[in-house]
């Protein structure tokens, strides 16, 4: 049976950051009991749906039953946000207990939880690691102390620091950090420092993420009202280049475009959304991709607590996204046609340094990759955007920079 990814979407931040927007909220801390309620629920009423009814429309035709568990089996688990580490240690344990109660976790299974400087106690490391958690990602974001500031971060470099040697005594040997470039009035020189700092401290894994100024955020207007200077997308690029240049200097593989890994330290849960595999996400917000179909959870918490409410009561054989959509727990399902999920594959594919291997993609959709996307393929190899390697098609060095270029023309 088809192992599958599982994300658990937590939409609770103590308070908002003025560029985000992330189905997160601030204030609501009072729906947290109901919330876990909710979410232990939906767990457990989709482990009883994929492991009493695989061949519905919830899972592929081509998806059997291993012989040894009716579970679903999870090779991946990732609480993302909002802020995962703002729920109490208790309520993780409650939520990974379940998780193993409802599906099949694989032995080796990545288990990420997304975190705050703030949060990372020594108290709730150790609380974090007992329930299973063995990857940490801290959302660093920067180490200069007013660009957080900027970023209306509730923590300061030196607090991002000691989060990070704090998950180290504690004994988790797998830590990503998140970073962010591109930022108004951000220098290359501070980014420079930030990136000596960090690579010095030798996490596992980078995601250096650059700015997008996102529509209806506050930092957005205070950009277009003059307020603070507007990124300038060179400079982004030239912060972009040294990224490269430093990380791959101290052994780091930039294996997608914005994630760098020290070997054997890729994140696999990211990798199954990359290479277009099986995924399952719980919680307001929280989007899926089980073979075939492509669904959404309502974004709202309150609705959430309440439509997982009502829905509890269907059968396990009901559990499915159409009759989920129907009763408003969903805000939207689909069935993906072959021409979308080939072009999914595409975007999402390309942006792996491993590109899209031709065979599997012929023996998926019964068409190569030029067969499928003639113009497409001819005009980015001359534009040097892509190449051929080893029968797969990869973005070319100039192509790293220019990713959106390549994308959007697998679209439509
Ligand atoms: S902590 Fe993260 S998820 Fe929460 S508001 Fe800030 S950027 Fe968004």
């Amino acid at each position: 049976m088809t192992s599958i990814a599982l994300y658990i979407h937590v939409p609770f931040c103590e308070t908002k950051c003025p560029y985000c927007d992330f189905n997160t909220y601030a204030g609501i801390e009072h729906l947290v009991p109901q919330y876990v309620d909710a979410l232990a629920q939906e767990l457990r009423l989709w482990g009883q749906a994929l492991a009493s009814n695989p061949l519905s429309d919830v899972a592929s035709p081509r998806a059997t039953i291993d012989e040894g568990s009716s579970q679903q089996p999870v090779a991946t688990l990732f609480f993302g946000g909002g802020t995962p580490s703002y729920l109490s240690p208790e309520h993780i344990q409650r939520l990974m207990d379940t998780a193993r109660a409802s599906f099949h976790l694989l032995p080796d299974a990545e288990a990420t939880l997304e975190s705050n400087p703030g949060d990372v106690t020594r108290e709730r490391l150790d609380a974090w690691r007992k329930a299973g958690v063995n990857r940490l990602s801290i959302g660093a974001q920067s180490l200069d102390d007013g660009l957080l500031h900027l970023l209306g971060r509730r923590h300061s470099a030196a607090e991002a620091m000691q989060a990070y040697r704090n998950a180290r005594a504690a004994g988790f040997a797998n830590i990503n950090l998140d970073l962010m470039f591109g930022l108004p009035g951000q220098t290359l020189a501070q980014w420079q420092d930030t990136l000596e700092r960090v690579l010095h401290l030798r996490p596992e894994h980078l995601s250096l993420y650059c700015l997008t100024l996102e529509e209806g955020t506050p930092l957005e207007a205070w950009v277009r009202g003059g307020k603070v200077p507007e990124p300038d997308p060179d400079l982004a690029a030239d912060m972009y280049e040294l990224a490269q240049e430093q990380a791959g200097a101290a052994g780091y593989r930039r294996y997608e475009i914005s994630n760098w890994a020290l070997p054997g330290y890729e994140a696999q849960h990211n990798l199954a959304y990359w290479r277009s595999q099986p995924y399952l996400g719980v919680g307001p917000g929280a989007h899926s991709y089980l073979e075939g179909q492509r669904f959404a959870v309502t974004r709202s918490p309150r609705a959430y607590v309440e439509r997982v409410r009502e829905c509890s009561r269907l059968a396990p054989s009901l559990w499915t996204p159409a009759v989920l959509k129907e009763r408003g727990l969903l805000e939207s399902a689909e069935a993906v046609g072959a021409r979308q999920e080939m072009a999914e594959t595409m975007m999402m594919g390309l942006r792996l340094a491993e590109g899209v291997p031709d065979e599997p993609f012929r023996q998926r959709f019964g068409l190569g990759l030029q067969e499928a996307y003639p113009r497409q393929v001819r005009e980015l190899l001359d534009l040097r955007l892509l190449r051929w390697e080893d029968g797969r098609l990869k973005l070319a060095p100039r192509g790293w920079l220019l990713g959106n270029e390549v994308f959007h023309r697998f679209l439509g």
